[in-house]
């Protein structure tokens, strides 16, 4: 079976072609970063216009990579929440129209979901229950991933996603949008030693985690003028990675047995923090699984195979999209935290 997978809930207008047998048959991404970089971040009015100029033209590209029609395929999954609204909107209206012009199920696809399934795609060994650090733009969240559709959530962030800290950091060392990749290119050149930063809630009792306070420090190490730039980002990233490392152990040790410790997400895309949870789960005697670097950020291949885990669902065409969406809806809202 083939799906077609649509995604459009932040800067990244994507489309892929993937199959039952984890093939990725096409893909395209169109990154929207040249015309948000002015801004320093994300203009939610210019992503919608640029994903509904840019879309179309995308899918059909995409069916062109593959030698194949609407016809070809079996399903069409598109993102449905959660992100920006008008981005999102585009997204679900396209896959609705030409789910209704093919005759063929739409289904609609938890951004998150898409992450969180994304390292199967990539590993088929890969079994549930799995330990899933989901690290985003939007999100800093550990999840017990008991299978398709079954996620509950052991710690969220209280206030900053640890991607939103990476990108203000990039942006108040002067490295530009989108800030991650930057920041951890120059933190290979700093010494993390040299600038004294918190770990919030490292060694604390509840399962969350809190990036404000890391970020204000970052803030008051470069405005203090005492440091070296490269010296910064590299604590900063250092104190992260020290923070994800002690929740997910935390979460490991209390979370009964688990197939794999697993990362997914934008922010899984440093290398630094694979690294650091690699030896995390060797310490466990757990296998480590993290999605090629193509497959961390925003990409549709994650969403047509969210879409092949879900093969026989169909969602009727008045699905709305939605803002906001958890993925364990049974969780308590923590403070200050987003879904
Ligand atoms: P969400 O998935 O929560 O809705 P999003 O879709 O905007 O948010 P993703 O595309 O999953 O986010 O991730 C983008 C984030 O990942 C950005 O904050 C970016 O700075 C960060 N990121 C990307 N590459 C790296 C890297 N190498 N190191 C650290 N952070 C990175
Ligand atoms: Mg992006
Ligand atoms: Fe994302």
């Amino acid at each position: 079976a083939t799906v077609l997978g649509i995604e459009s809930s932040c800067d990244e207008t994507a489309a892929a072609l993937v199959t039952d047998g984890r093939v990725i048959l096409a893909q395209r991404i169109a990154s929207q970063d040249e015309a948000h970089r002015p801004y320093g971040g994300v203009v939610p009015e210019i992503a919608a216009r640029a994903h509904a100029e840019r879309l179309t033209p995308l899918i059909e590209a995409t069916l062109a990579d593959a030698g194949m029609t609407l016809a070809d395929v079996d399903a069409i999954a598109a993102t449905a929440g959660p992100g920006l609204i008008g981005g999102v909107m585009v997204g679900l209206v396209t896959a609705k129209a030409l789910a209704m012009a093919s005759d063929k199920p739409l289904i609609a696809i938890n951004h998150l979901e898409g992450h969180a399934l994304s390292p199967r795609l990539a590993d088929e060994s890969l079994g549930f229950p799995y330990l899933l650090l989901l690290v985003s733009g939007g999100h800093c969240q550990l999840l017990l991933v008991e299978g398709v559709g079954r996620y509950r959530r052991l710690g969220t962030t209280i206030d900053d996603a640890l991607g939103e800290a990476f990108d203000k950091t990039a942006k108040l060392l002067g490295l530009g949008y989108p800030g991650g990749p930057a920041v951890e290119r120059l933190a290979r050149e700093g010494n993390a030693k040299r600038v004294p930063l918190p770990r919030p809630l490292v060694g604390s009792a509840e399962p969350h985690f809190s990036f404000a306070g890391l970020k204000s420090a970052v803030m008051r190490a470069k405005v203090s003028g005492h440091h070296d730039d490269a010296d910064i980002a590299a604590a900063f990233q250092q104190a992260a990675i020290d923070c994800l490392i002690d929740r997910s152990r935390r979460a490991l040790h209390g979370a009964g047995p688990v197939s794999a410790l697993v990362v997914a997400g934008g922010v899984a895309a440093n290398q630094a923090i694979r690294s650091a949870l690699e030896a995390l789960a060797a310490e466990h005697g757990l296998p480590f699984v993290a999605p090629p670097l193509g497959l961390c950020t925003d990409n549709a291949a994650m969403i047509a195979w969210a879409g092949i885990e879900r093969l026989g669902q169909s969602d009727p065409l008045d699905t709305p999209a939605r803002p906001r969406w958890p993925l364990d809806p049974t969780a308590e809202a923590v403070r200050g935290a987003g879904v």
